[in-house]
């Protein structure tokens, strides 16, 4: 049973008098477990992809189906409930919030779950620990290297237990060797069940990945098995 299901999805935006088809016909199963990775020129439509499969945004047409549930007629409140309980984010620009420490950017999304200040902390310090970052708990972004930042931004996203990591080139602004420790820790994560759909250009960290799926002008153009997984 797929945890998420694109079913012929279009979408095209529509800006004054042009309209762009982003996403042309495109059917995707993504089952629990898997790393699957988006590859394809800029522009092709992997964003887009990645956002309808979180829940952020919907598609012009075609179902999506998240845990078996029809998520396209949801309202924007039940969207987001169901992407707060379930999914984790990770972007190539961090996005971490800059006058909160270490400790309180990752546990933010507990906070939006209304977890207790209790389980928070325990949490908050277990992944920190998990991802030695410990030493860093009071600093803040702009004190820490690009590395630890995205190790935060990793930490974050899965604090809350996600079943699925959502990753948008979330090695884009990382040297290779910060770039290989952020995809470890992303593949050690997947080895302990968490789904992960990431984009990126880089092959260095779709090798990752178990599976991988080429975009090309908003269409499905091949999809392999990587070698070896
Ligand atoms: P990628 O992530 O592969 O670079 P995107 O999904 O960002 O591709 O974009 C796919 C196409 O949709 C591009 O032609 C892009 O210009 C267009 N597009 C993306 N977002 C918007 C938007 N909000 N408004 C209008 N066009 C957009
Ligand atoms: P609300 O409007 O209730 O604050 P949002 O729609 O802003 O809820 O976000 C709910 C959850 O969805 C967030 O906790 C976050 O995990 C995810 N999310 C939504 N939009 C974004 C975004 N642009 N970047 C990263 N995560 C997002």
């Amino acid at each position: 049973e797929p945890l998420i299901q694109l079913k012929n999805i279009n979408k095209s935006y529509h800006n004054d008098d042009s309209e762009t088809l982003a996403l042309n016909h495109v059917s995707l199963n993504i089952h629990e477990g898997e790393f699957v990775c988006i590859m394809g020129p800029s522009g092709c439509g992997k964003s887009t992809l990645l956002n309808i499969a979180g829940l952020l945004d919907i598609p012009s047409n075609g179902e999506v189906v998240f845990q078996k549930e029809s998520v396209h007629k949801l309202s924007s409140k039940k969207r987001a409930q169901l992407r707060r309980e379930n999914i984790g984010f990770v972007f190539q620009s961090f996005n971490l919030i800059d006058d909160l420490t270490v400790f309180e950017n990752i546990e933010l999304p507990l906070i939006y779950q209304h977890v207790s200040p209790n389980e928070r902390k325990f949490r908050v310090e277990k992944i920190m620990d998990r991802l030695q970052l410990s030493h860093k708990k009071k600093a803040f972004p702009s004190q820490i290297s690009g590395g630890l930042q995205q190790r935060v931004a990793v930490a974050r996203a899965v604090v809350s237990r996600p079943r699925l990591i959502l990753a948008d080139e979330p090695t884009g602004n990382l040297d290779s060797e910060r770039g290989r420790e952020v995809m470890d820790i992303l593949t050690s994560l997947n080895e302990l069940g968490t789904t992960i759909l990431m984009v990126t250009h880089s092959t260095a960290a779709s090798d990752y990945a178990s599976r991988i799926i080429n975009l090309f002008d908003g269409q499905i153009v091949t999809e392999n098995l990587h070698k070896g997984k």
